[in-house]
């Protein structure tokens, strides 16, 4: 199996089998974003504990890439102090942006393929970019420019 298909399979997998997916109960932050250009919406909505993500849900609709996108961030910010959390964000946006390699975010390097197709970029996104408003208090429901 090559790299791209194995990389296509955790897509494929988180899409159709997703983590953390469902609206979290009174959570402590939640952002909605959407995405015209696609139709994607997600709503990421966070529980905050002692400095850390203690929980972290998303729910709503949208195209594969979307949904696998947020199921893997979902997993992989879970548990992390805030800082760390913001940090993986803006280390997931650079990679999208094609720079840095995404070899040290595991199984994250496996959106990385999307950089070649700009259209779907936002679509890959668009849950960290909610997850970026939630925790920096931009509550509320917008569109990801
Ligand atoms: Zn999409």
């Amino acid at each position: 199996m090559s790299l791209e298909e194995l990389y296509q399979q955790v897509i494929l997998d988180h899409y159709r089998h997703p983590r953390n997916r469902g609206a979290l109960e009174q959570p402590d932050r939640s952002a909605v974003l959407l995405n015209p250009l696609c139709g994607d919406e997600i709503a990421v909505d966070v529980r905050v504990r002692e400095g850390a993500l203690a929980e972290c849900r998303f729910h709503g609709q949208g195209c594969s890439i979307s949904q696998a996108s947020a199921s893997i961030m979902t997993e992989h910010v879970k548990g992390r102090a805030l800082a760390d959390a913001l940090e993986l964000v803006r280390l997931f946006m650079a990679m999208m942006r094609g720079e840095g390699e995404g070899a040290a975010l595991g199984e994250l390097a496996a959106l990385r393929g999307v950089v070649q197709f700009p259209v779907r970029v936002r679509c890959a996104t668009l849950a960290w970019s909610a997850l970026e408003a939630a925790l920096e208090g931009k509550s509320g429901r917008a569109t990801a420019l």
